[in-house]
């Protein structure tokens, strides 16, 4: 079934390299149909995602650093501007300092503790807001989660906490903006060796080890990712909302 976001616009945050989830995510967003915008956070990624911009044919790109809030409000101004509306947000976005990846979690500072909040999951409901005023006529909101919101990963730590107020957030999202027609779900995805994710420490051992329980005996593809936003994204998604959805081989349903 091609084409399945003829029509529409989507903002996908968080691309920083090829192999970011945002990236195979704007890919398919391309794919069927949409049309794109893109933000890198600062002049770092500036080139490499200009780069990425224009191999995938981005209509917009611009920088925004969600923990300004002047970044946010002109990426509304901006969206308004070039596209008039927005149908799709992708918000694939998520920061803790490496040191609170590594040691006990009791041991987390009340700054990086309030860092990993603000960037992980305050962020989502900063653009949401900037997404309600766009989607005139309804939307989907997408975000990314990781089983360590519920479960203790060991490592994950504080990112596990925030991906709980992140999966919160959800839902109380989903229930301010659904009388809009405006969707709000997460993905929840199995490990994937990217840029964030080697942040964590003994990310490679994790790997091996839900590649070992999955009931599909294999770690998960950011593709199978990008076509579950697709779904959430597209018509066929029209009666989901507040939910999780797991892409992760089934990681998740294995007790012992
Ligand atoms: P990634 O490629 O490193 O993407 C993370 C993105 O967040 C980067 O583009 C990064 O930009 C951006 N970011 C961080 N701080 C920001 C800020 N203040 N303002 C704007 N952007 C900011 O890693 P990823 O694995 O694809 O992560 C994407 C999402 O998937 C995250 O929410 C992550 O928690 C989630 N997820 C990942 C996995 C996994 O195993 N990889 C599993 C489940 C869920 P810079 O590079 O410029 O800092």
């Amino acid at each position: 079934m091609p084409n399945l976001l003829e029509g529409k616009t989507a903002l996908v945050l968080g691309v920083a390299n090829r192999w970011s989830l945002a990236y195979a995510i704007a890919q398919a967003f391309r794919r069927e149909g949409a049309r794109l915008a893109l933000t890198y956070q600062g002049d770092r990624q500036k080139t490499t995602v200009e780069e990425l911009a224009a191999e995938l044919g981005a209509e917009m790109l611009t920088g925004c650093d969600v923990t300004q809030e002047q970044d946010v409000d002109r990426l509304g101004r901006e969206l308004a501007e070039r596209f008039g509306g927005l149908e799709i947000l992708a918000h694939s976005i998520a920061f803790a300092n490496r040191e609170d990846l590594s040691r006990p979690f009791v041991e987390t500072s009340r700054s990086g503790y309030l860092l990993a909040h603000e960037v992980s999951a305050y962020s989502l409901v900063a653009v949401a807001r900037i997404a309600q005023k766009l989607m005139k006529t309804g939307g989907s909101i997408v975000t990314l989660t990781y089983l360590g919101a519920t479960r203790v990963i060991q490592n994950y730590n504080v990112m596990g906490v925030a991906k709980a107020a992140l999966e919160a957030s959800v839902r109380y999202l989903a229930s301010d903006l659904g009388p809009s027609n405006i969707r709000v779900n997460a993905i929840s995805a199995g490990p994937v060796k990217t840029v964030s994710a080697r942040g964590v420490k003994d990310f490679g051992r994790l790997l091996d080890s839900f590649s070992e329980k999955a009931p599909l005996r294999r770690n998960t593809d950011p593709a199978e990712v990008a076509d579950t936003a697709v779904f959430l994204a597209s018509d066929l998604g029209r009666g989901v909302t507040g939910n999780i959805i797991f892409v992760d081989a089934g990681f998740q349903i294995m007790g012992l």
